[in-house]
């Protein structure tokens, strides 16, 4: 995102030094003509840095820019070592960026060559206000056009109930918790983060959305995940460390990957101002 382009490094260096060994960078970009920006992450691999893979994938905010062009450069850019995922796919009825049975078409395009490119998804999903219609249609969609994959996949920033995280854990995903875990709001969010088996978790940041407490309403950056840890940790009664440990160990095995080393570096219990 152009967001980082002033202090990619440091951000990077930051990451690092706050104990994160590995990120996957999400891929969809500003949409068709970016759409290997995550891999040019990727291909860093700079010392003192987190090791970085990549995923590929159109947003549902920009379906309705896809064209079959961009479909073929997905699934020739998906071959590259580092594409671990396809993704951020799914539907978005919040924003509205693109028509919905658009939004809908370009999701099962996709879906149909990530099962071709054998690659879990990435799924973004956000209803309307005050409703649950994204949640049923993703889910179904999934249910129909995906379980049988066996691929899985994992729900980004999982905003849902119990019952939509109980219905992926079917289908074979994991549940992924970003920085609004820590909102005051967000009860529903940390119900589900205390509520899921512990292995079926994973911590994000969105980066540079959605600044977790006490960095809400700043940008972003990956460094900040340990706020996601800390609100995991607070909510399941584990030290901090141990979240972010276990969510790690949770990263490797769902995407065979080598294991995470025993790197753990201390995150204080306490922050100011996180959600109660
Ligand atoms: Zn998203």
């Amino acid at each position: 995102m152009p967001q980082f382009d002033a202090d990619r490094d440091a951000m990077l260096a930051r990451a690092h030094e706050a104990g994160i060994d590995t990120v996957v960078a999400i891929g969809s970009g500003t949409g068709p003509g970016s759409l290997d920006c995550a891999i040019q992450l990727a291909n860093r691999e700079q010392a003192g840095e987190p090791r970085i893979y990549a995923t590929v994938g159109i947003h549902p905010h920009e379906a309705r820019l896809a064209t079959d062009a961009d479909f073929e450069e997905l699934s020739a850019l998906a071959r590259n070592s580092k594409v671990i995922a396809w993704g951020e796919i799914g539907l978005d009825y919040f924003y509205d960026h693109s028509p919905r049975e658009v939004q809908r078409a370009v999701f099962v395009k996709q879906l149909d060559l990530a099962r071709a490119a054998k690659l879990p998804v990435v799924i973004h999903c956000r209803p309307s206000a005050d409703s649950q219609n994204a949640w049923d249609e993703c889910l179904e969609i999934l249910r129909q056009q995906w379980a049988a994959s066996g691929l899985g996949g994992v729900l980004h920033c999982f905003t849902g109930l119990m019952e939509h995280a109980g219905r992926a854990l079917d289908l074979g995903f994991m549940i992924s918790f970003a920085g609004n875990v820590t909102f005051p709001k967000a009860q529903n969010i940390r119900d589900a983060a205390r509520e899921l088996p512990l292995d079926r978790i994973l911590i994000e940041t969105d980066s540079p959305f959605l600044a977790p407490v006490p960095h809400r309403g700043k940008r972003n950056e990956p460094a900040y995940v340990r706020e996601v840890a800390r609100q995991i940790g607070e909510l399941r009664g584990l030290p901090a460390a141990e979240a972010g440990y276990q969510t790690a160990q949770n990263f490797s095995r769902f995407f065979r990957l080598p294991p995470q080393g025993e790197r753990k570096v201390p995150i204080p219990s306490q922050s100011q101002g996180a959600a109660r």
